[in-house]
């Protein structure tokens, strides 16, 4: 299969955007921190947009924000394809979790019992607003059959019996975690009533990434980037939103960003490359929200993140 996949990518090249190569750090470059997209993905089941999940890359660790429907097997797959093994999923055991909205959750029982039933060594370590602990409490509780019958059962989980307990630093911004290859800061943002919603901005791998959960224009998330190297950010198409249901407008406008706001905002915050996801397109196209933000008038480079998408 794999010479055919090549002479498919080197058929397509020519269609792809001049920009593309160079948005995209070669795969074989681990010193450098990458973005893989896992999932753009919204509460909308769309077959293509699995649930919302970026992976951070740095130092041959990955670090996920935020765990929708399908992070474990959309991270398996993103090891295969882009030769990633930090992504494998015995690998991944640091969760940062945005806000408990259930497409931005619905994961973390597959991401704390998946790995470990796969030989994670440990833990898996979530961070998230309050209300995580508690999540992950629940989680334990409803899966306690399971965890009995895998540790008491026949399966051999003597090397890493404790694996499926899930830790949890509750943070409402800030610092709240570093190690060798990063330091992560949590950052306050705005989306609709929820208290403590939150982005997180990774320095380490030679790049600074800030990414923004869901979030209304949050000038927080201005102040955090300030020139990053990248800026993930969710976005909603400005012109699909004239066809809303008012309540529905009300709704998203306190909770989301267009890509009118988006443009007003990234042409402060500077980020070296604006990745949309979380992209609510209400039958708008990826190129709409790019013409959008353009005619908005950002200039710098921007691009609609696809699943599984290096950046
Ligand atoms: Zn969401
Ligand atoms: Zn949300």
């Amino acid at each position: 299969m794999r010479p055919r996949i090549v002479l498919l990518a080197a058929t397509l090249a020519p269609l792809l955007p001049a920009t593309t190569p160079a948005q995209q750090p070669p795969s074989t470059d681990t010193t450098t921190a990458r973005v893989v997209v896992l999932g753009t993905g919204t509460p909308n089941a769309d077959p293509d947009r699995w649930g919302p999940a970026v992976a951070v890359v740095a130092g041959g660790r990955a670090y996920l924000v935020d765990a929708g429907a399908g992070v474990v097997r959309r991270a398996a797959t993103a090891a295969r394809d882009h030769e990633i093994a930090a992504l494998a999923p015995e690998g991944l055991d640091r969760v940062f979790i945005t806000h408990l909205h259930s497409d931005h959750t619905v994961g973390l029982p597959d991401l704390i019992l998946s790995p470990w039933v796969l030989d994670r060594p440990g833990p898996l370590l979530v961070f998230g607003p309050p209300g995580t602990a508690a999540m992950a409490a629940h989680i334990e509780e409803a899966w306690r059959e399971d965890i009995h019958m895998r540790l008491f059962g026949l399966e051999p989980r003597d090397a890493n019996a404790d694996a499926y307990r899930a830790p949890v630093t509750e943070t409402t911004g800030g610092v709240v975690y570093e190690d060798e290859n990063v330091r992560v800061t949590a950052i306050p943002v705005l989306h609709g009533s929820w208290p403590h919603p939150l982005g997180y901005r990774f320095d380490g791998g030679g790049r600074s990434i800030v990414i923004s959960g869901d979030a209304r224009p949050s000038e927080t998330l201005v102040e955090a980037c300030d020139g990053c190297d990248v800026l993930v950010h969710e976005v909603y198409s400005a012109e699909a939103f004239q066809r809303r249901p008012p309540e529905w407008q009300a709704y998203h406008a306190g909770s989301h960003t267009s890509t009118v706001e988006l443009a007003e905002l990234a042409g402060r915050a500077r980020p070296g490359l604006l990745v949309l996801y979380h992209q609510l397109y209400w039958g708008a196209t990826d190129e709409d929200l790019l013409r959008e933000i353009r005619e908005a008038g950002y200039g710098g480079r921007v691009v609609s993140a696809v699943d599984l998408g290096v950046y």
